[in-house]
């Protein structure tokens, strides 16, 4: 079958990735569609310095975490899908035959979990067909459009960075970077009916969705500071490049609470004294539990966050090696999907 896969750091289109046969537990579904993640573009340029900087870490709750990837391989990409069922493995109860879903991006094998993100073994969601785990799936209600489906993943993460800052419809939210995960983040924030929600990028089209999305004042950080504006009680940093946090630990008022939501792989100088002289809390967020990414599909399909104008592109297996030069430019995108 068809999937393009990461080789020598480019995405490239293959037919002859053999069929995977779903095992006791699993699913075998088509891939409806999945969504082209930051984190997808940032690892076909940098997977080297992911898998070392994953090497490092230790204190994750699986154990280490290390990536056990081999990059002389190729490697399977994508993890924001939906998907309709076409075949239960032995033994398994499973949605019917044509039924579509999402589900986490985890499978189940009889060795452990195998994250559906980075894999030299494990198909992701840039691929005619993929297992999935069957006490893992969520069926999609309502009809919704397997495309908003596949929103769920990515809309979660705004979700769960929301919870973490545990903020009160009445606080100031600012949010720093209107790119996917900032957008989510905005979506989240007017979810929970939170009253002030202000969004800050240099990029007029991202200013733009952010209104789209629920942002109540956008800002031009290129025509001052945010926080001349706006008194934030929680900063959303949505941005992930080296610093950003300072710069809000410097500007950020006495006592704000800092949401890092972006993800900067590389090394970042703070000044302390900063966070100290106002007793800032910061708090680095990732990924989302089982519950707020059900919630995500719920919200999803009751018509409550609107994902439709997210869909900036569309491609086909062939079309994602473009698609993630294209995605280079990120002003002229928020959100790729792949239908396969
Ligand atoms: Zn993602």
């Amino acid at each position: 079958m068809r999937a393009a896969v990461l080789r020598n750091g480019r995405m490239v289109l293959r037919d002859d990735v053999p069929e995977p046969v779903p095992g006791p537990g699993q699913v075998l579904v088509g891939v409806k569609a999945c969504g082209i993640c930051g984190s997808d573009l940032h690892f076909a340029k940098h997977g080297n310095d992911m898998v070392k900087l994953s090497a490092e870490m230790t204190g994750l709750p699986g154990g280490d975490g290390a990536m056990r990837l081999d990059l002389s391989r190729d490697v399977y990409l994508g993890h924001e899908f939906s998907a309709e069922v076409l075949e239960a493995g032995p033994d398994t109860e499973a949605p019917a035959p044509g039924t579509i879903i999402t589900s986490v991006p985890a499978l189940l094998t009889s060795t452990g979990v195998e994250p559906i993100v980075y894999s030299n073994t494990t198909i992701g969601g840039y691929a005619e067909r993929m297992l999935l785990s069957a006490p893992l799936l969520l069926t999609v209600p309502n009809g919704l459009d397997p495309r908003h489906a596949a929103f769920t993943e990515p809309m979660a993460v705004g979700l769960h960075a929301v919870n973490k800052s545990a903020i009160s419809r009445g606080e100031t939210a600012l949010v720093l970077g209107c790119g996917p995960v900032g957008i989510a983040i905005i979506a989240a924030l007017r979810h929970r009916g939170v009253e002030h929600i202000v969004a800050a990028d240099f990029s007029l089209k991202r200013r733009e969705l952010s209104q789209t999305m629920g942002a109540h004042e956008t800002l031009d950080p290129a025509q001052g500071s945010p926080f001349e504006v706006a008194t934030p009680a929680v900063v959303f940093e949505a941005v992930g490049m080296p610093g950003i946090l300072n710069d809000v630990l410097r500007r950020a008022p006495a006592g704000a609470r800092v949401v890092v939501a972006g993800v900067c792989m590389e090394p970042d100088t703070v000044v302390p004294f900063f966070g100290t002289a106002k007793e800032i809390s910061v708090q680095f967020v990732f990924a989302y539990d089982f519950d707020e990414f059900g919630e995500s599909l719920r919200a999803i399909a009751e018509g409550e966050i609107d994902v439709a104008p997210l869909i900036t592109g569309e491609v086909d297996l062939a079309g994602v090696s473009a698609a993630f030069d294209d995605l280079a430019h990120p002003d002229q995108h928020c959100k790729v999907l792949v239908t396969p």
